[in-house]
């Protein structure tokens, strides 16, 4: 197959809205050690949350425990220690994530293609590329993220199979049909649905796949809670409704084949976060209050492209 100007510096971005220029500089600017901490682990840089139980001895570590012997200036702390901990977990659990999302894309075979929606800075694609051995396409709005993820790809020789581009994810200029499985791991809450998965749609290939993880409100609570509201100004984003997923996916030739709430699998990692006062945003109480009083879902979509 061969896939026509896949240079990240060859396409013009479309024209963007006002609004998408201000979610570009959020994350032009965007250095929490909660994001870049982590990633430094093994350099797979997610921008998502974690799902799964927690390991909660991590929390004990160092706890009673005197410091280290003075003199042994490579050995951290009991508290550097315990915090080494919590990073370590909290990455584990995120990892976890972009794993349980991998796994739906699947089968795929070295000679396919995924596009990697809101790419971030761009673990994702590496980890759908070396479960698969495929092409990747990650797409982010932020020039920072793709030149970031692309020096990443770069160092670590994949360079040649995943690659990053600097593009608006509703217009991305990629062939029509390319395609075999594409995903948004928290990235549908910037964008308008009906064009996000019409753009998901004409990438597909007939079959094709597609898999979101995303944070939605729960109609069944009734209209954005506060805590769903304070959620959207922290990030200059904008949730959408679980029925809208719904309602546009089958709009757009996308046919749900597997529905998970995570919910319950989501809150764990957000228990562990607040506690990490070296890595915490802030937001931390605002999700577990809207996770604890039924406005906000942590959900997975798997849909085929028919
Ligand atoms: N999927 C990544 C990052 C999630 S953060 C991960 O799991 O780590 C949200 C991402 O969406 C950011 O990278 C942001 O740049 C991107 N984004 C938001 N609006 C976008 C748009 N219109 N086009 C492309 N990327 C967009």
């Amino acid at each position: 197959m061969t896939i026509a100007d896949a240079d990240s510096t060859a396409a013009q971005i479309p024209p963007q809205s006002t609004y998408q220029h201000r979610v570009a500089d959020y994350w032009n600017a965007e250095e929490n050690p909660v994001n870049l901490e982590l990633g430094k682990l093994d350099d797979l840089y997610h921008h998502h949350y974690g799902i799964g139980e927690v390991d909660w001895s991590v929390l004990d570590t160092g706890a009673r425990g005197a410091p280290d012997p003075e003199g042994a200036p490579e050995s951290l702390s009991a508290a550097d220690h315990r915090r080494a901990r919590i990073t370590a977990e909290l990455h584990r659990l995120e990892q976890a994530q972009a794993e349980l999302l991998a796994t739906h894309l699947g089968p795929l075979t070295p000679e396919d293609r995924v596009f990697d929606a809101g790419c971030g800075r761009g673990g994702g694609s590496v980890v759908a590329h070396l479960r698969y051995g495929c092409f990747a396409d990650g797409v982010t709005i932020s020039a920072k993220q793709a030149d970031f993820a692309t020096e990443q790809a770069r160092r670590r020789r994949i360079d040649h199979k995943v690659r990053y581009h600097h593009r608006n994810m509703l217009d991305t200029g990629f062939p029509s049909g390319a395609y075999a499985a594409s995903w948004n791991n928290e990235s549908t809450m910037y964008v308008e649905l009906e064009l996000l998965f019409a753009e998901h749609a004409r990438l597909l290939r007939r079959g094709g796949r597609y898999v979101t993880i995303t944070g939605c409100y729960d109609d069944a609570y009734g209209r954005a809670s506060r805590e769903v509201s304070l959620i959207n100004a922290h990030y200059i984003c904008d949730i959408h409704p679980r029925s809208e997923y719904f309602r546009a996916l089958a709009r757009n030739r996308l046919v749900p084949v597997h529905v998970q709430d995570l919910t319950a699998a989501a809150v764990p990692y957000w228990e562990l976060r607040r506690q990490a006062e070296h890595l915490t945003t802030g937001i931390e109480e605002t999700f577990l209050a809207a996770y604890a009083n039924g406005s906000f879902q942590y959900l997975l979509i798997v849909a085929d492209r028919v």
